[in-house]
């Protein structure tokens, strides 16, 4: 049984990622909207009524867009913690059900999620540990400031782990952006740079680490290239796997873990360009 992971699309206008077991199908984060993710969803052949579950990370539109929407739409449960579902103005019972921290939720025998606390701006966010039942676990990271020595002490013996780049640190700094924003990003609230996402794949990775997914890549404060060659020039020599970058447009790669081939392209599936 393995797990599937498809990123639909990442960055500051969207994020979603679809997680597909034998027997059951999860969304972590809902950033689109509705139309946009069910148009997603088609391009890979899913029905979203197949979606069992749909994951909330934090309040942030990019995360949330049309969760509660979808979830009522498509019959799936939606779970956020206390503090998103208040931002949110969700009502906990009706609406959706809440997690506390470290509190692991079985969506059924295949998939389990573990939420790990992460600091970001007002937000109360998560970072996911996803569990299929054969002992595979896959991290997944995005929109915090640094990572604690909680979420590395989870992220370590991952297999698959997608995380973060948000900014080149001379582009930002260079940049359009006013300073109080620049301080912001940059700040233990704020977005991992490419050089931080580096060295926490560095002190986390172990042999059993075949897939990264760089994610959540500024527009304006950072390129594909940069990302991947900064992480890569860190631990390129240790990581035997394969990495990739969603960006905002997608799906595009579909990530296998616990299988001997962890990667296919989705291009030729995509019936709707
Ligand atoms: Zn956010
Ligand atoms: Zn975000």
């Amino acid at each position: 049984m393995g797990l599937q992971i498809t990123h639909l699309g990442s960055g500051s206008r969207g994020n979603s990622t679809l997680l597909e077991s034998d027997n059951c199908k999860v969304l972590i984060d809902c950033g689109f909207s509705l139309k946009q993710t069910e148009k997603r969803l088609s391009r890979i052949r899913i029905k979203p009524s197949s979606i069992d579950a749909i994951f909330i990370t934090h309040h942030h539109g990019d995360h949330s867009k049309s969760a509660l929407k979808a979830s009522q739409k498509w019959g799936s449960s939606l779970y956020c913690n206390i503090e998103t579902a208040i931002k949110m103005g969700w009502n906990p019972i009706a609406d959706c059900r809440t997690f506390g921290n470290l509190e692991r939720i079985n969506i059924n025998d295949e998939i389990s999620v573990l939420p790990i606390p992460i600091p970001h701006d007002d937000a109360e966010n998560i970072a996911l540990i996803v569990s299929n039942g054969d002992g595979n676990r896959a991290g997944f990271v995005t929109d915090l400031g640094e990572a604690t020595v909680e979420l590395k002490r989870h992220l370590k013996g991952c297999a698959h782990i997608s995380i973060e780049a948000n900014y080149d640190h001379s582009k930002l700094m260079q940049g359009p952006y006013p300073d109080s924003l620049k301080r912001r990003i940059t700040s233990r609230g704020g977005h991992l740079s490419n050089s931080q996402t580096a060295e926490i794949l560095n002190e986390v990775m172990t042999p059993e680490l075949k897939t990264i997914v760089l994610c959540h890549l500024s527009d304006k404060n950072n390129a594909p290239h940069l990302a991947e060659s900064e992480v890569l020039m860190r631990i390129g020599e240790e990581f035997k796997g394969m990495i990739f970058i969603s960006e905002q447009s997608g799906p595009e790669f579909k990530i296998i873990i616990g299988e001997e081939n962890p990667s296919t392209s989705i291009k030729e599936d995509i019936s709707d360009p």
